[in-house]
């Protein structure tokens, strides 16, 4: 059953100019200041009613997915759900996918993969990730997600404070690219993640018993040591700590924090 939508806000309309991405900006402002101490529950709902089919979530089914994907379909089951498969997931990702959309009733999760042509001309010979980081992820992540995020006009996203560095200053709601981000869990601590998960009986991805918090791609995620941070196992020995995803892309734009894919 969708949540019962209200019209307790107006509807947000996709800015198409400077001066609609100043408006998504000053609403992203707004909502933050509302909903900045509020419980994740709360902040979904806000988005869904402001935003309704126009809102997606950008969900990696890692390792701590199950959360924001259960609120999720909790609010509206037939949320459009964007999961980025570029290609290098661990297959325990793509049955966790499957499984836990099952179990959560969630109806259309959209299976995001790479352009042929991209791949053809970029990667050809799938071994990008061991020359240029970057330039695969933007072509594995960072061209499929702008292309499917071009039919709505906002996105929910998993990151939290908790995951430290830039995160510490996360936003609840920030706008990036004319669009609104919402970080419903942004608030929640690592505690509260498993306690929603246990009493929820969520099933965990199947790596996080084998020593992986943080799960991208595999040849680019390490099992951490005990006591190291959550992501210290992605992109491990190199400097790079975000895929590009929640990076701003206009030349001079400040950039975007943090990253749960
Ligand atoms: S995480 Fe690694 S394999 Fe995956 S898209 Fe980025 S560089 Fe490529």
């Amino acid at each position: 059953m969708a949540y019962d939508q209200t019209d307790q806000f107006a509807p947000f309309v996709a800015p198409a100019n400077e001066a609609g991405a100043s408006e998504a900006s000053t609403l992203a402002q707004r909502l933050n200041a509302e909903l900045r101490d509020a419980h994740p529950a709360t902040i979904l709902r806000a988005a869904y009613e402001h935003f309704g089919d126009k809102l997606a979530l950008v969900s990696s089914f890692g390792a701590e997915s199950a959360v924001l994907l259960h609120l999720a379909a909790q609010v509206d089951p037939d949320i459009a759900v964007l999961f980025l498969d570029t290609g290098m997931l661990f297959g325990q990702t793509l049955d966790y996918r499957k499984t836990l959309a099952a179990k959560l009733g969630l109806t259309d999760v959209r299976d995001l993969r790479p352009h042929f042509e991209d791949l053809a001309v970029g990667d050809p010979n799938a071994d990008l990730h061991k020359t240029d980081t970057d330039a695969c992820c933007h072509i594995r992540k960072v061209v499929p997600l702008d292309a499917a995020l071009e039919g709505f006009d906002a996105w929910l996203t998993g990151r939290k404070r908790f995951h430290g560095g830039d995160r510490l200053r996360l936003a609840v709601v920030e706008e990036s690219e004319g669009k609104l981000k919402f970080n419903p869990l942004a608030n929640w601590s690592k505690e509260e993640l498993d306690a929603y998960a246990a009493e929820h009986a969520l099933p965990a991805h199947p790596l996080v018993a084998a020593g992986f918090p943080s799960i991208g791609c595999w040849p680019c995620t390490n099992p951490v040591e005990e006591g190291e941070d959550v992501r210290a196992g992605r992109w491990a020995g190199s400097q790079k700590t975000e895929c590009g995803i929640h990076t701003a892309r206009a030349p001079g734009a400040a950039p975007f924090m943090g990253g749960d894919i």
